[in-house]
């Protein structure tokens, strides 16, 4: 059976190369970032840096240069290298130590802060996996700034991408993390398996996900969190494609399933309804306060449409 061509999924898709060789390389680092031509993506407590564009049109990251950087943040400023497009650097930097007012104030004349969840499906593919993984590592910079080992504060170190404990004795490396999550489309019968859980806007709906424990494979993951959430067993577990999701820290594993029976119910305190759709009602889907698809901009989203399509083959 031909496969059709897999779309990307949304954040993932970045242009630059990583340039993990120059991490541990100080004089091009420091050379680099005495160049105005190096681009500084900034991140406020996880919101991005755009610049100001009419209504309707793309949304652009906002880029400072090292100068700009520096004013801003004074030579305490941890750069975290990116990676080189073009031949121009790309660093991120956090400004999360700045109070609102202060972030604010001097960030305003290059743009404002945006909440990438709103912004993620408007952008160009290439940006929004830029924007993306500036907020997952500045995210991991302020979230362990302790060491977990001994407790004493930890500094950056190969150039954003490590840090590492100041107590000479302890000295552990720590290094960005990323949690996995499993994310399935489970069918059954032409229908496919939609959730809602209490705590989410009116009307959403998405297919099942959840953490992947210690000790556990993906596909016993998708088999569990299907029993927890939903009560019924599953077959033909396949692994389907995987996303970026820098919601704090997570890589989305995308799954795809066969139910062996149709009685999911509610089973997890946290879910309001669990039902089954079909491609009629999913293609006409109502969009408002009584049931919407998961975002465009949703590994979940694209499980959704690559089953409605499925039934077009
Ligand atoms: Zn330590």
């Amino acid at each position: 059976m031909d496969r059709p061509v897999r779309r990307r999924n949304v954040y993932e898709g970045l242009t630059l190369d990583r340039t993990a060789e120059r991490r541990r390389d100080p004089d091009w680092l420091a050379t680099r970032l005495a160049d105005k031509a190096s681009r500084i993506l900034p991140v406020w407590r996880e919101r991005n840096l755009v610049r100001a564009v009419p209504d309707g049109e793309t949304p652009l990251p906002a880029w400072l240069s090292p100068d700009d950087a520096l004013t801003i943040c004074g030579a305490e400023a941890e750069f975290v290298l990116l990676g080189v497009a073009d031949d121009v650097a790309h660093f991120a930097l956090s400004l999360s130590h700045l109070e609102e007012e202060a972030a604010l104030a001097a960030i305003g004349p290059f743009g404002a802060l945006a909440e990438l969840r709103s912004i993620g499906a408007l952008l160009d593919e290439g940006d929004a996996a830029m924007l993306a993984y500036g907020r997952a590592i500045t995210t991991w910079h302020n979230r362990h700034r302790f060491c977990g080992v001994c407790g004493h504060p930890t500094r950056s170190e190969e150039a954003g991408h490590m840090r590492r404990c100041v107590n000479e004795a302890c000295g552990a490396s720590h290094f960005p993390r990323t949690d996995p999550a499993v994310i399935m489309a489970i069918e059954h019968d032409n229908r496919l398996l939609l959730a809602r859980q209490f705590s989410w806007p009116p009307g959403m709906f998405s297919v099942l996900a959840g953490f992947v424990e210690p000790g556990e494979s993906l596909e016993e993951t998708v088999a569990r969190e299907t029993w927890e959430e939903a009560g019924i067993r599953l077959t033909d577990i396949r692994y389907h494609s995987s996303q970026p999701w820098p919601f704090p820290a997570s890589i989305m594993l995308g799954f795809t399933a066969r139910a062996l029976t149709d009685d999911a119910r509610p089973v997890e305190d946290d879910i309001e309804t669990i039902g089954w759709y079909d491609r009629a009602f999913l293609r006409n889907s109502p969009e408002d306060e009584t049931f919407k698809l998961p975002s465009r901009h949703s590994i979940a989203r694209r499980l959704v449409d690559d089953w409605i399509e499925a039934g077009d083959r």
